[in-house]
């Protein structure tokens, strides 16, 4: 069994009883963790309000030469952890490789940009004035992830709030533990008791208990829209700093000009990495009517020849869903959208080969429209719902036709169709040309439903800094409006 990790030890808390972690490609028990209960959130928020206080002075270059610590094991330890990784969360090794670059890079960025800056000096009213802008941590941060990307979103919240200076609690996600346990056993553990944190459990028998805490300032969270509202409407009344990170509905737009064959490897990409269970999947893709056919020709051709297997299988493109409730989501809204009208065209099945494991065939869907589940509801699974546009500016209606904000994508080589699109379409990032693609310095988040944080980029690292204006007089004497007023020279 793994543990908990408070006060710089690793403990099996209150726990009496575990949680197994299970293989989704086979269905097998990998490990368990303690099921932490409300005790166990208590000591680790204990242990980081106590931390806090000297973590704080540690100057901004101590605090980047211990990320930057962190970074040079993780690469010592690269292959290890990439594999638990692939074990615990099911997508292909390719995929994971990748969650491990993000993992160690958003370290070495954010050590960098934790010691760039801290505020800004202004000019003031007077020569005898100092007016100053101060960037502070605020204090402990919970950090609750989901499982689709146990590593990434870890970092993009851990790295920041430590460079800030805050102490950390993380509350992995149930199904995928075991990676960030390992990372910390292996490559956090030389930063100072009770800066670093982690809870196993269920979100409401640990995670609650943090976001009702008054020591608990910040919750950095990424996960389903229903838990971002349950913790907004819990945290309201204290008025906490809510870092919300939620799920979306992305739509991708190929225009009239754009290759067939270029646009069904594109798409799927989009669609079907990580088993479309990405917050930026593709969910939603537009064809233009004039080459409806051609363009789905090529995407069928295209999706039929991906190969599902285990994400250890070096010839795998698409590994098994997360768990059984996943890929039962997926099944309902395609069999909703087909009862409505909606034609398979490949997918839309558990493949036979496959016997264990939550595996779904990539499904390529036509026939159908807004009113379905599959084109307004996230479905966050392997399907490619494709439906038809008259005019580029119908298209750009349909985009933003949907509760979620969080991405979307453009196949296209006219500027003036990227111009509109990248201007008018409501959402955090606009891929042309290069879906899913991220930058170190650029803000990741959404609008609308999808919740209005942003991770990456400064955004992200004032999203766990609070401001301070610092008015100082260095001249100690009275102000001519200073009271009384009868006295002052009436
Ligand atoms: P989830 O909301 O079920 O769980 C996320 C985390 O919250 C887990 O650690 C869980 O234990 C915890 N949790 C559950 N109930 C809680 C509660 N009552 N209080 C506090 N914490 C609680 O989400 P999931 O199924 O793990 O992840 C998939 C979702 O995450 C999808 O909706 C996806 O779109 C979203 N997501 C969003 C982004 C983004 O950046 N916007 C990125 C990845 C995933």
């Amino acid at each position: 069994m793994q543990l908990h990790y408070i006060n710089g030890k690793f403990t099996r808390g209150s726990a009496t009883e575990s949680i197994e972690v299970i293989n989704p490609a086979t269905e097998d028990a990998i490990d368990s963790v303690p099921r932490g209960t409300e005790k166990d959130a208590l000591a680790a928020i204990d242990a980081a309000k106590n931390a806090f206080k000297s973590w704080r002075r540690v100057s901004a270059n101590a605090r980047a030469e211990m990320m930057h610590e962190a970074s040079h094991k993780m690469k010592q330890h690269r292959d290890e952890i990439v594999r638990l990784l692939t074990l615990e969360q099911g997508k292909p090794v390719p995929e994971n490789e990748e969650e491990f670059e993000w993992l160690v890079n958003t370290f070495e960025y954010y050590a960098e940009l934790g010691r760039h800056e801290r505020g800004r000096v202004l000019p003031s009213g007077e020569y005898s004035q100092l007016n100053m802008v101060i960037k502070e941590p605020f204090g402990v941060a919970a950090l609750i992830v989901p499982w689709n990307y146990p590593l990434l979103l870890l970092a993009w919240k851990l790295a920041p709030a430590l460079a800030a200076g805050n102490t950390v609690i993380i509350k992995p996600s149930e199904l995928t533990p075991l990676s960030t346990i390992l990372l910390i056993e292996k490559c956090l553990d030389h930063f100072p008791e009770g800066v670093i944190n982690l809870v196993n459990g269920f979100g409401k028998e640990v995670a609650e208990p943090m976001v009702l805490h008054r020591d608990v300032p910040v919750i950095a969270f990424t996960g389903s829209l229903a838990t971002g509202q349950r913790i907004a409407s819990l945290a309201a009344p204290m008025m906490k700093k809510l870092h919300l990170e939620l799920g979306g509905k992305d739509a991708f737009v190929i225009a009239e000009d754009a290759d067939p064959e270029l646009a069904a490897r594109a798409l799927s990409y989009a669609a079907l990495t990580n088993a479309g269970q990405v917050c930026t999947s593709t969910e939603r893709i537009y064809l233009p009517k004039k080459r409806f056919s051609e363009f789905t020709e090529a995407i069928v051709a295209f999706v039929k020849d991906l190969r599902l297997g285990p994400g250890l299988e070096p010839s795998t493109d698409i590994g098994p869903m997360a768990g059984a409730i996943y890929r039962d989501k997926v099944e309902d809204h395609v069999k909703d959208a087909v009862a409505a009208g909606a034609k398979v065209l490949t997918g839309g099945r558990r493949p036979e080969k496959l016997d264990k494991g939550y595996f779904y065939e990539p499904t390529v869907m036509t026939n159908v429209n807004h009113s379905m589940r599959i084109m307004r509801e996230e479905t966050f699974g392997p399907a490619m719902p494709l439906m038809e546009y008259d005019s580029f500016e119908q298209a750009v209606d349909y985009v933003n036709d949907c509760d979620f904000g969080l991405g979307a994508c453009l196949l296209t080589q006219d500027p003036m169709r990227a111009k509109i699109f990248l201007e008018e379409v409501k959402a955090g990032t606009i891929w042309i040309n290069d879906p899913l693609t991220d930058n170190y310095a650029g803000p990741f988040g959404g609008m609308k439903l999808s919740g209005g944080a942003r991770e990456l980029g400064i955004e992200g690292l004032e999203e766990f800094r609070e401001t301070k204006h610092v008015h100082w007089e260095f001249n100690s004497a009275p102000k001519s409006w200073w009271y009384p007023y009868g006295k002052n020279g009436q």
